[in-house]
């Protein structure tokens, strides 16, 4: 299957989801993970109609973002992978939305980043539920500290956009279905807490889990395998 078919056929399939699942006609975004994946792969998908794309190392996707950007291609890349304060320079060069903050540390890093170059860029929290690396904030009110600090206008160079996380690499539903519902609980949470902020973006959902997380409210879902096929982690 080329990616184009791949593609379609995952569109389908989030948009089958949203009917079972009672959600919103288009309330669910795809975000293609092209980590590996060269950059033919990502033109492929941009010629058919795909825009935003996920990475999860700086440097790979810097060469790839900047190779289609001097081709024309247009795109808009999110960060996904856990970030190294030393690559926040280059990540907010290249990026429109970081899904990965995961500390107060980091924040600040691209606060004053953004601010040497005028520009704002998208953040999403990372929250842990449940995966195994330990990535992300440890719970909601680690999380809610953050937010907290771009409430009091810390970070004028950051949109708090939203919250992100992953799911266990498993095939016992219940874990799965347990790791999204708590994120949509923070995320709805933190809605509460701070309606002066614009939180509307929930990132879950992988190739092997988007459907679930779409039944637990996910408003954007990254697939990487699913339409760009294996990764070959030897390159
Ligand atoms: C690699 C990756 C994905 C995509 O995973 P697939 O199983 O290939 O769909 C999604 N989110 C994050 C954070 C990733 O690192």
């Amino acid at each position: 299957m080329s990616v184009k078919e791949n593609l379609e056929s995952i569109l389908k399939k989030i948009r089958q989801a949203e009917i079972k699942y009672g959600r919103k006609e288009n309330s669910v975004k795809l975000c293609a993970v092209s980590k590996f994946h060269p950059a033919e792969s990502v033109i492929e998908a941009i010629e058919a109609g795909q825009t935003v794309f996920g990475e999860n190392r700086v440097q790979e996707a810097s060469a790839k973002f900047n190779e289609l950007d001097s081709k024309g291609y247009a795109s808009e890349l999110h960060i996904i992978g856990s970030l190294q304060r030393n690559k926040v320079k280059e990540a907010v060069k290249i990026a429109s939305c970081i899904q990965s903050v995961d500390r107060i540390e980091l924040m600040d890093e691209i606060e004053k980043q953004c601010a040497k170059i005028e520009k704002k860029v998208e953040v999403l929290f990372e929250l842990h539920t449940g995966e195994e690396s330990k990535a992300g904030f440890a719970d909601y009110d680690s999380l809610k500290s953050a937010v907290s600090l771009c409430v009091m206008n810390k970070y004028p160079h950051i949109i708090p956009k939203g919250i992100m996380t992953m799911a266990p690499n498993t095939d016992d539903q219940e874990l799965i279905e347990q790791s999204f519902s708590k994120a949509r609980i923070a995320f709805e949470q933190i809605k509460t807490e701070f309606p002066e902020i614009p939180f509307s973006e929930l990132s879950m959902g992988m190739s092997g889990d988007f459907e679930t997380a779409i039944e637990e409210g996910s408003t954007m879902v990254r697939i990487g395998t699913a339409i760009f096929g294996e990764r070959d982690y030897s390159r």
